[in-house]
């Protein structure tokens, strides 16, 4: 598969199927023109064009700057016209005044506040109007689609406006950059990038667990711009100290900062952000319905803004109202739908990941306290998020039968009741679960 065919693919996981479908499956990479630098796509006629420009070239770009380790300018051409010139000169302007790959609309202001996130938000806050100070580097984690990216961004955005020189890389982009470097023998240019900003933003860093040369080129990153004054913002979905395969001397840098969690949202949080959401999207809901959303929806707020605009799409398209009951519906389907797609072995693969033990160790007979944990959340997960029944469920787990699965499930339950921490890790990995779903499973 070539680049474009790649970026393509990634986009389509990124879009819903409808837009997908509308705009993006007409889109045909041409590798012929395209240089690394300069990326053609072409597609039928010149509203598409226009539309598919305003809307994904960004995107587009960003994905295969992720791919490459370069952003290209992308030109959505029409076939046989000669609008090339024309849209590259557009879309010439419109880059050169955006450098970095930030999106505009993660601001503080479109940030919903409540418990889950009030530390991080604040600290990002400080951060923002007085950056390389006290809280250098900050360090925000937490589960998938809790606000991470948005409030980092958010820091950046405001920076940005001051005229401050700002890098946002994923750590992905960072890797790739660093071996792209390393492959052409210029780790000078390299070096000379990063250390000439006054704002570092890297996000997801556990994808750096096990990778010792980028670690150690990030160390050095790291000390020249600390040592600098400049501030480093870093996201990732745990703790440092949770990362494996972390370097002891990078753990200890990441947390002489602030570290800042940011929780699953709490009820209140959850309505406030489904009504904001609502109404940035332009979707009148009434209240029964907000709350009726968000009890039933999980924390992932990526995922509730994407059913916002799945129930609104669906409403235009069989022109009927959003009532409770089109909700109920359309909420329904989409949960079936969901569940069918996750398997027990996925939730044993990330329960053994984010546990540290082995997944052949949860499904075996070991007794260890770690172990015996760690079979009883994947029990209680599978459950849950999948449509196995208990006798399924007892045979994946070579467990007698149904029963000990009930006794099992009882026992979590009493737990969970309980033990507030247990509650957030089991959100978090239902978040996970329901995010990396089987087909995209990569094994890290
Ligand atoms: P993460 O990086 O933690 O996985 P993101 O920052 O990408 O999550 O957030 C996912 C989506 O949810 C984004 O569209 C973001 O704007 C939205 N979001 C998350 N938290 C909030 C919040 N507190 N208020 C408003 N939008 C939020
Ligand atoms: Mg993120």
């Amino acid at each position: 598969m070539d680049i474009g065919q790649k970026v393509l693919e990634k986009l389509k996981d990124e879009i819903s199927q409808s837009e997908y479908n509308r705009y993006i499956k007409n889109l045909k990479y041409d590798s012929k023109s395209s240089r690394s630098d300069i990326a053609i796509f072409t597609t039928n006629n010149i509203l598409s064009a226009k539309w598919i420009k305003t809307r994904y070239a960004k995107k587009i770009a960003h994905l295969y700057e992720v791919e490459s380790g370069i952003k290209p300018e992308v030109i959505i051409d029409v076939k046989g016209t000669q609008n090339r010139n024309k849209l590259k000169n557009i879309i010439k302007k419109e880059q050169k005044s955006e450098s970095t790959l930030l999106n505009p609309s993660f601001t503080f202001s479109s940030f919903v506040l409540g418990d889950s996130n009030s530390l991080a938000y604040n600290v990002s806050k400080a951060v923002a109007e007085n950056p390389g100070k006290q809280y250098n580097p900050l360090f925000i984690y937490g589960g998938v689609g809790l606000g991470k990216t948005h409030l980092m961004q958010a820091i950046g955005n405001y920076r940005a406006n001051l005229g401050d020189r700002i890098i946002y890389n994923t750590l992905e982009q960072f890797l790739n950059r660093y071996t792209n470097h390393i492959r052409t023998g210029t780790m000078d240019r390299f070096r000379d990038y990063y250390r000439n900003c006054d704002l570092l933003l890297i996000d997801d860093i556990q994808f750096i667990s096990r990778k010792e040369q980028t670690q150690e080129e990030f160390f050095h990153t790291f000390n020249e711009l600390h040592s600098l004054g400049k501030q480093i913002v870093i996201t990732s979905d745990k703790a440092p100290k949770k990362i494996a395969g972390l370097e002891d001397r990078l753990k200890s840098r990441f947390e002489w900062g602030m570290l800042a969690n940011i929780n699953p949202p709490e009820l209140e949080t959850k309505i406030a952000i489904i009504k904001k959401k609502a109404e940035l999207n332009g979707i009148r809901l009434d209240d029964e319905i907000v709350n009726f959303l968000a009890t039933k929806l999980g924390s992932n707020i990526r995922e509730i803004e994407g059913t916002l605009i799945k129930i609104n799409a669906m409403s235009s398209l069989l022109r009927q109202k959003i009532t409770l009951d089109f909700v109920k519906n359309a909420i329904e389907d989409y949960l079936n739908e969901k569940k069918e797609n996750i398997t027990i072995d996925t939730i044993v693969k990330i329960v053994a990941q984010e546990l540290n033990v082995k997944p052949s160790d949860i499904k075996s007979k070991k007794r260890a306290k770690k172990i015996v944990e760690a079979r009883r959340i994947a029990i209680y997960l599978a459950r849950n998020l999948t449509p196995n029944s208990m006798p399924q469920i007892a045979v994946y787990f070579g467990m007698k039968d149904h029963s000990a699965i009930s006794h099992a499930m009882k026992k979590i339950e009493e737990i969970i009741e309980n033990d507030e921490n247990l509650k957030v890790l089991i959100d978090e990995l239902s978040n996970k679960i329901e995010t990396i779903k089987n087909t995209d499973w990569k094994d890290n």
